[in-house]
């Protein structure tokens, strides 16, 4: 017995003098994977008697599920606890300008149905967008095999900025067209569940954070599409600043620059290096391009001159990103977006300049990565999202008090 802390492999979770409610219990068990009810007790401090009880609170409400197996020394194997992934499904749709993904997933996080849907345009406005996303979370519900009432919350990421008060959205995304809309009150009356929404690169910084790099609190997630945007995950979790402006590298003045940027300023980084930026450089030489998914195209076909240009573009970036890593000293930045993820040249641009540029401590163990999730990011990211909200002990606790009255 007086080994028995020594002995528990897991960290100890620090639980001294709260209340071990059934939704601390699930948080235990999700981390975990798979654990005993011994291990359990081991991991919140709770009697054998208390855990029982908390595993049968959560076994009566489905989110929990029993696994045969487990880490048995020998003789009979003891049954482990495992999260029941799949007691309802997030329906999560990543916006874009000019194309979107949706997905139903588990609330593991795991698509059971997606689909790119081409026909989505952001400036034909809010009802006829979210009206074809309705109908096709539908239709992908069907695809899974699930029903309305499965739906345990909703997920989006929205092209623009969305203004956030002490971690909370105050306003509708700034997108034209949307002024004033709120998203979550336009499926309150089709969906009784919560409605989440945020910027597009948040959502795929948490998606990469979450699926790739949980074991480190501190990354950055560079979005080069049209436009440049960067995700800031500190601490494991979704740094947004005062107002849910941080991160907003693309209008950061580039050296050297006069171009004028959309924001009104001159010589962005966006402006310079952004997709929409690389395009109308090269149609001004005669390059047919008219979009981040034409440079995209241009360099994938071996084109030299996009990807001179494209290779430029990350330099230009590491130029931005080497502040930013002496300032925030991240441990991981990833590069997504459909141009960051089109050529190994704008990643060369970004190492060469930020190796080069940031201080050694900050760089001693930086990862400068492409994104693994690739264009799932943000989908996987909007799942991440409202599981965390639904599942979180509070939450969990809240809807068993609620069941029970
Ligand atoms: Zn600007």
């Amino acid at each position: 017995v007086a080994t028995a802390r020594e002995d528990q492999t897991g960290p100890v979770r620090p639980f001294a003098g709260e209340p071990v409610s059934a939704g601390a219990v699930l948080r235990v068990i999700r981390d975990a994977g798979t654990l005993t009810r011994a291990e359990l007790g081991r991991r919140t401090g709770l009697a054998r008697s208390t855990v029982a009880q908390r595993v049968d609170t959560l076994l009566r409400h489905e989110l929990v599920r029993e696994v045969v197996g487990g880490d048995s020394t020998g003789g009979r194997p003891p049954s482990s606890l495992a999260f029941n992934d799949g007691s309802g499904v997030v329906l999560c749709a990543d916006l874009g300008v000019t194309h979107s993904r949706l997905a139903v997933c588990d609330l593991g996080g795991a698509p059971l149905a997606e689909e790119v849907e081409e026909r989505l345009d952001i400036s034909e406005g809010p009802e006829a967008v979210l009206g074809l996303v309705h109908e096709r979370f539908g239709a992908l519900m069907e695809q899974a095999d699930r029903s309305h009432s499965h739906v345990r919350g909703i997920g989006v990421g929205v092209p623009g900025p969305v203004a956030f008060d002490r971690g909370e959205p105050t306003n509708p995304p700034i997108m034209p067209g949307w002024d004033g809309f709120s998203i979550p009150g336009w499926f309150a009356s089709r969906y009784d569940a919560p409605v989440l929404v945020d910027n597009d690169v948040n959502i795929m910084a948490l998606g990469e954070h979450w699926t790739n790099w949980r074991d480190r609190g501190h990354l950055l997630f560079i979005k080069v599409g049209t436009g440049i945007g960067c995700g800031i995950v500190a601490r494991g979790e979704i740094h947004r600043g005062g107002k849910g402006a941080a991160g907003d590298i693309g209008h950061i003045r580039l050296a050297g620059h006069e171009v004028r940027c959309r924001c009104g300023n001159v010589g962005c980084l966006e402006a310079v290096s952004g997709g929409g930026a690389l395009a109308r450089r090269l149609s001004e030489r005669g390059i047919e391009a008219r979009t981040s998914r034409d440079v995209v195209r241009l360099v994938k076909d071996g084109d030299d001159a996009a990807t001179r240009l494209v290779r430029e573009a990350g330099r230009n970036l590491g130029e931005v990103l080497a502040g930013c890593v002496n300032f925030f000293n991240p441990e991981v930045i990833v590069i997504g977006g459909d141009v960051g993820q089109a050529s190994s040249q704008l990643l060369a641009g970004v190492r060469e300049i930020v190796f080069q540029r940031s201080l050694p401590l900050a760089t001693e163990e930086l990862r400068l990565v492409p994104s693994g999730l690739g264009d799932r990011a943000g989908v996987i990211g909007a799942a991440i999202m409202v599981i965390e909200h639904v599942l979180a002990p509070d939450a969990i606790d809240r809807a068993i008090r609620h069941a029970a009255a």
